[in-house]
């Protein structure tokens, strides 16, 4: 009896503990499974917050691009529409222009320039002509008939006579020279003097180098340039050939065109190596008047276009 009593105490003993143990450790699972319930609640909230925002970004991404991809697009079209203005501008101009030189050309016959000046050097066949900035050729692209070569250049046949033998004779007294440009006709000048003007920039650049077509004294076939060797030009002035022009080449009809201090009645400014053939009387009679110009021997206007 006494032995059964103790077990039984025993037993119930053995039983508190066993329920102390559970109420200890359950409420150790409960705060463990609380822990694991939040922090996985909150590692699936922030992951799937971070998704979606990822999504948010990338769509926003993708409209910036679509938005972009249509500027690019808008800036191509622009660029095209722009290179098809400036291409209609171009062939407008191009044609504008080939309808004025049309016009110039249709016009030059009667003895007019571009800007409506009337020609009056209606009688470029004589061999005293006058043609400077303010005579222009009528008609404009008048060619001399007699053209014939000299060393390969072309000049009227009298002033070729006259130039072969002063080149001959200045070469025998050891001052030799050769021509560097004669005869040069309207189209000639029209295409040098039109090289000018893209050379120069503009029409006002290009007349301090260069003559107007229908205005050269080249075109009259009587105008030789002089050269000694390489040495052209304003170099020419230094040379004894020239020299010895100053001296004798009135005695075969030649005179310096365009001397120096003169400009302001030539029109052009001095060049030592521009010669040109009035005829011996004329030459020898202009020298004895010591009489420079053309334009003073015959008192003709002269100077600039305008
Ligand atoms: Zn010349």
């Amino acid at each position: 009896m006494r032995k059964s009593v103790v077990r039984f105490h025993q037993q119930q003993k053995h039983n508190a503990a066993k329920r102390g143990f559970f109420r200890r450790h359950l409420l150790l699972f409960i705060l463990i499974a609380s822990l694991l319930t939040i922090s996985g609640g909150t590692y699936w909230y922030l992951h799937y917050k971070d998704v979606a925002d990822t999504k948010i970004r990338n769509d926003a991404h993708s409209k910036y691009l679509t938005a972009a991809d249509a500027n690019i697009q808008r800036l191509k079209e622009l660029k095209i529409k722009h290179a098809q203005q400036a291409e209609a501008e171009a062939k407008a101009k191009a044609e504008a222009d080939e309808a004025a030189r049309k016009a110039a050309a249709t016009q030059a016959p009667s003895g007019s320039t571009a800007s409506n000046k009337v020609c009056d050097v209606t009688n470029a066949a004589v061999i005293t002509v006058v043609v400077n900035k303010k005579h222009c050729f009528n008609p404009i692209t008048w060619a001399p008939s007699d053209l014939t070569s000299l060393g390969g250049y072309l000049l009227r046949a009298e002033a070729a006579g006259q130039l072969n033998g002063m080149m001959n004779d200045a070469a025998a007294a050891g001052v030799g020279f050769s021509l560097s440009s004669a005869y040069r006709s309207y189209s000639d000048q029209a295409a040098t003097y039109s090289n000018w003007v893209a050379v120069n920039g503009s029409q006002a650049a290009a007349d301090t180098v260069s003559a107007r077509p229908g205005y050269s004294e080249h075109q009259t076939g009587l105008a030789a340039d002089l050269k000694v060797g390489g040495c052209a030009l304003e170099c020419f002035k230094g040379s004894a050939a020239y020299t010895w022009l100053t001296q004798n080449a009135a005695n075969y009809g030649f005179i310096q065109r365009y001397p120096d201090g003169l400009t302001s009645i030539t029109g052009y400014s001095p060049e030592a190596w521009h010669w040109r053939y009035v005829g011996v009387a004329t030459a020898t009679d202009m020298k004895a008047k010591g009489i420079q110009t053309l334009e003073q021997y015959f008192g003709i206007s002269g100077g600039d276009y305008s």
